[in-house]
């Protein structure tokens, strides 16, 4: 039986004769097709020798299994997606996105020649992080501003600079993990200074920090808890505290802001949280936030402070594995001159505009959805939810907002999601009680007539 399966099988050769095999040859490459014709073979003849094939393979299903390795294999693996989460600053789905004309923008420097290090004034060379300390200087009031590939790296390239063989005090109710990958000791440890854990989880007192300073102190350190809030029974040290005491002692006092907002958002109705400014205007020497969290630019990170310490740091050999390409200083440049003026910004950075929009903008725009569906159909309509920020920010906020929900007969919710998952511009839908969610906060007005039509074709 076996036996027979197995010589029944087509022969490459044969394959490779096929008129529709013939059409593919003609479009992608030879080799490519060649490897997805004997990997597709491969599968075959093993699902038939341990027994989960028991009949003969149909020649059109095998010439459909390899033009969809071809064109899986050819398609890019990184891909636009559609987010219907709700989660605006997504970390599984790329963060902060930049709008249209940022990456206008972007896409001049990348097509052409820039002054990436080039100063035109002059006629000779220039530096590469000019393009955006001025203004990085500007909006956040301090003395000198870097920018790296992220904010993982602008802690460890501070600690590096300043903490090296030497030692950072930070509070145990600070000792953060973000996302899995970005832990405080970790990071301490790759930047070559030791950690002293002070304090305890939920209370950290000033002479937790005096006492544990002496003469190889190189930072004090605090951090952003993002993700996480301690509450109740809590005591943590004021900044200004810490900087009356990094000054008495001539330490310099870092600050790890994780997200780093411009702009105070509580009065779109969000939880306070402190802005850069005020980071700075209190005296901290060294703060470092993300450039594609709550900013809404690239992926970057963000350090700025003193003088001292930022030339500093610009010196450090490191600089050189971490810095940041043409396309991230032109899409960081293009994002934080929004900022110059706050009303443009929470309009134009598309990460501040979901997190801003009313409840009232968002159900008009989901009605508009909507009106893609017959008003018959019963298994489409709108309902209330909550979106959140995401990225580790504001961890207890919720936004209320208007969410599509779809009910299938035919499918169960999860395989309903599978499918969306599946098409070409995939969409990612929220599942709550069996029932397939899109949040329209994080949907774009331009994709509404793909999503209404991709959602028509799989109820059908
Ligand atoms: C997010 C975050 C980081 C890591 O920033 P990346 O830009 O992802 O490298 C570090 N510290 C804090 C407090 C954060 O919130």
């Amino acid at each position: 039986m076996k036996k027979t399966l197995l010589r029944q099988l087509p022969k490459v050769d044969y394959l490779i004769n096929n008129d529709e095999i013939q059409k593919m040859i003609d479009e992608y490459p030879r080799k490519i097709i060649l490897k997805m014709i004997n990997e597709t073979l491969d599968e075959i003849r093993k699902n038939i020798l341990d027994e989960s094939l028991t009949e003969a393979v149909d020649e059109k299903v095998i010439i459909d299994t390899i033009n969809n390795k071809v064109t899986d294999y050819l398609s890019f693996s990184l891909k636009r997606v559609i987010n219907g989460t709700g989660v605006i600053i997504h970390t599984n789905l790329g963060r902060s996105i930049i709008n249209y004309e940022t990456s206008q923008h972007t896409a001049s420097i990348n097509n052409g020649y820039s002054n990436l290090e080039y100063d035109i004034e002059l006629g000779k060379r220039g530096l590469r992080y000019t393009h955006i300390e001025k203004v990085l200087m500007e909006l956040t009031g301090a003395e000198g501003a870097l920018v790296v590939n992220n904010n993982a790296a602008a802690v460890m390239l501070v600690l590096n600079t300043i903490a090296k063989d030497k030692e950072a005090v930070v509070s145990r109710g600070e000792l953060v993990e973000i996302g899995g990958s970005f832990r405080v000791p970790e990071v301490m440890k790759i930047s070559g200074g030791t950690l002293i854990e002070i304090g305890t989880t939920n209370k950290t007192h000033l002479k937790d920090f005096e006492n544990n300073i002496n003469d190889n102190t190189g930072a004090i350190l605090k951090v952003h808890t993002s993700n996480y809030k301690i509450l109740g029974f809590t005591k943590e040290v004021p900044v200004e505290d810490l900087v009356a005491l990094g000054k008495e002692k001539n330490i310099p006092v870092v600050l790890d802001l994780g997200s780093g907002t411009l702009i105070d958002l509580s009065k779109y109705g969000l939880s306070v949280e402190t802005t850069v400014l005020e980071q700075v205007e209190k005296g901290i020497d060294i703060i470092t936030f993300s450039g594609d969290k709550l900013l809404g630019g690239p992926q970057a990170g963000i350090i700025v402070g003193k003088k001292k310490y930022i030339d500093a740091i610009k010196s450090n050999q490191l600089i050189r594995a971490l810095r940041v390409g043409k396309m991230t200083i032109s899409a960081l440049e293009a994002t934080l001159r929004y900022y110059f003026d706050e009303e443009k910004a929470i309009e134009k950075i598309p990460t501040l505009r979901m997190i801003t929009e009313t409840y009232d903008g968002v159900n008009e725009r989901a009605n508009k959805l909507l009106n893609y569906f017959d008003a018959e159909n019963s298994n489409i309509k709108i309902i209330k939810g909550e979106s959140q920020v995401g990225g580790g920010t504001f961890p207890l906020d919720v936004i209320p907002s208007a969410l599509i929900e779809i009910n299938s007969s035919k499918l169960s919710a999860s395989q309903f999601a599978s499918r969306l998952r599946n098409l070409e511009v995939p969409i990612i839908a929220r599942i709550s009680e069996n029932k397939i969610l899109l949040d329209v906060r994080t949907l774009q007005d331009e994709d509404f007539e793909y999503i209404a039509s991709s959602i028509k074709n799989i109820m059908e």
